[in-house]
């Protein structure tokens, strides 16, 4: 069975959430932790996270996708940038905690002309200071398109971050589809030698969610910009390798497309018939 999902709103609670996700045939989603774009977030209603949780068994929904808020940067310049990070960081995975096998994907941040090293260093702070050793939650380090100086464009630059941090267990990574054709990985003519790749450098054992997109740019364009499936670069027959791969076939799968809920429910009735088993 597919494990397939769609970023939803978070505003109206966990269960509306699950409930929307299967009026669309998903089973999985992903949500914002909070306003993408704001600070604070809402109180965490237990009650809802319990009527979740036993939505979740009785419907076979796998593990759900947390997404960290753009107003992050693990690795600002400003001190106080990075303070305020670590503190939604820290409440967001203490929410996520409630939730069983639930994953918290971040974008590792921009360095902002203090170069890669600087940034990975902060990064990796970030994650000595808040993972800790008996949590559920995995934390996933987003594949990113190199835009600006943001970091993780490459393999080597994730797996410097995983080996840095100490509790690295409670790592993996999200492949965002739309981010790693942007950086130039080519998973249109030779994805098995992507994944060879992947697994040569961080290990395909870390790698634990797909962000499933297509590509408004073409190859290696280094910018960020999803399309629907099937309308961009990236295109519908190599979306179905995508789905289809040995190595991918089991993982979630989290359409960020632009479309309405109605939109989602047609792309991932399309995936669904072109999935083999
Ligand atoms: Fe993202
Ligand atoms: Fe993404
Ligand atoms: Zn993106």
């Amino acid at each position: 069975m597919l494990k397939i999902g769609c970023h939803l709103s978070s505003s109206k609670g966990f269960l509306a959430m699950g409930k929307e996700a299967l009026s669309i045939n998903a089973n999985t989603f992903q949500f914002f932790t909070r306003n993408p774009r704001g600070g604070a977030a809402k109180e965490l209603d237990l009650d809802d996270v319990k009527k979740y949780i036993e939505f979740a068994k009785t419907n076979n929904f796998t593990n759900i996708v947390a997404h960290a808020p753009y107003t992050m940067n693990p690795c600002a310049k400003d001190e106080s940038i990075r303070t305020f990070t670590k503190t939604m960081f820290q409440d967001d995975i203490n929410r996520l905690e409630h939730i069983p096998q639930s994953y918290y994907n971040f974008h590792p941040g921009s360095h902002v002309m203090q170069g890669v090293e600087v940034g990975i260093k902060y990064i990796v702070k970030l994650l000595n200071d808040t993972l800790f050793k008996d949590m559920q939650t995995t934390v996933l380090l987003e594949t990113m398109s190199g835009k600006g100086s943001e970091v993780g464009r490459n393999f080597e630059e994730l797996k410097t971050i995983i080996d840095g941090t100490i509790l690295n267990e409670k790592l993996g990574v999200c492949l965002d589809t739309c981010h790693v054709n942007d950086a130039g990985y080519d998973i249109v003519n030779n994805l098995e030698g992507v994944l060879e790749e992947f697994d040569k450098i961080i290990g395909l054992n870390k790698l634990k969610a797909i962000h499933l997109n297509d590509t408004m740019n073409p190859f290696a364009s280094h910018k960020d910009r999803h399309q629907k499936i099937g309308e961009g670069h990236i295109g519908l027959e190599a979306i179905t390798k995508i789905i289809n791969n040995k190595y991918l076939k089991e993982l979630p799968f989290i359409l960020e497309t632009p479309n309405d809920l109605d939109g989602y429910k047609q792309e991932i009735k399309i995936l669904r018939e072109n999935f083999l088993n």
